[in-house]
């Protein structure tokens, strides 16, 4: 039981991370910290994220080119162009593995305003990274108890937290669920209570407005991200002021989306560069 609380605990903690860091930060930058506080977070993303950790420019990259080009044939990983999860994860880890080993330069406008650490995103990230997370969350496993099962079927799950949140998101996030604005793209809100990725699976509502923190358009909809996101904004440890905000849809019906108002890569909050 012990074993899968702290599978439980990692896992949640794992996907604030990679949402709060990599994704509304680094990618969208949808809010503002300063220097120092931006190191803590680097170095919380790449602890807690362990041996799944996701390089922040690369997943900004690949992201940015996600809204850009959102269930087109451009798009590094829509369900609408293939058919089924893993034929969608191997091409976005292929195209991840490229930005992230410098074996593709990408387009100028996806590159740029995201925070590098080489030592973490480069030299302690890699199969010898992987290999030692994954060897001390089995230490943990071993010391709380767990069964044999656990080995078997939680561990590998463990070790491969950030592509699973990956997959969950962008395959379910484009496929299941319902809309509240009519986007160009596939995009839909899976779950009402967004209790397995923290908020992410609000896609209709994000790709509405990419550069909102809160993924939560109607007052049901409760983003537990952005709820950490409001403390640490109310604490001064980061700055929401200049965010935009997400806005309720018409009552009754969907949105109808017009074509300037419509995401776009601008909605990433960088520039495209000249
Ligand atoms: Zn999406
Ligand atoms: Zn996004």
């Amino acid at each position: 039981m012990a074993t899968v609380i702290f599978f439980l605990v990692h896992w949640q903690a794992s996907v604030f991370f990679q949402s709060f860091f990599q994704h509304r930060y680094c990618a969208h930058r949808q809010f503002a910290m300063g220097k120092r506080t931006e190191k803590v977070a680097h170095f919380l993303a790449w602890f807690v994220g362990g041996s799944s950790y996701l390089t922040p420019r690369a997943y900004a990259v690949l992201h940015r080119m996600h809204h850009a080009y959102s269930d087109t044939p451009k798009d590094p990983h829509s369900p609408v162009h293939h058919p089924n999860v893993f034929k969608m994860m191997w091409r976005t880890k292929t195209i991840y593995q490229d930005l992230r080993l410098g074996r593709v330069v990408p387009e100028a406008r996806f590159d740029g305003e995201v925070p590098s650490w080489p030592l973490l995103d480069q030299k302690l990230n890699g199969w010898g990274t992987t290999f030692t997370f994954a060897a001390g969350y089995a230490g943990i496993y071993a010391l709380l108890g767990a069964s044999w099962w656990m080995y078997v079927f939680l561990l590998p799950l463990h070790i491969g937290l950030g592509p699973i949140h990956g997959a969950i998101v962008n395959y379910f996030g484009h496929k299941l669920g319902y809309r509240n604005f009519e986007t160009k793209d596939s995009s839909r809100n899976t779950l009402v209570f967004d209790v397995l990725t923290m908020g992410e699976l609000f896609q209709n509502n994000h790709h509405r407005f990419g550069q909102s923190p809160n993924f939560g358009a109607r007052a049901y909809e409760i983003d537990p991200c952005y709820q950490v996101m409001r403390l640490l904004g109310a604490m001064k440890i980061i700055d929401m002021s200049g965010s935009q905000k997400m806005k309720l849809p018409a009552k009754g019906k969907p949105e109808v989306v017009e074509e300037e108002s419509a995401p776009s890569i601008a909605a990433t909050g960088v520039e495209p560069a000249e």
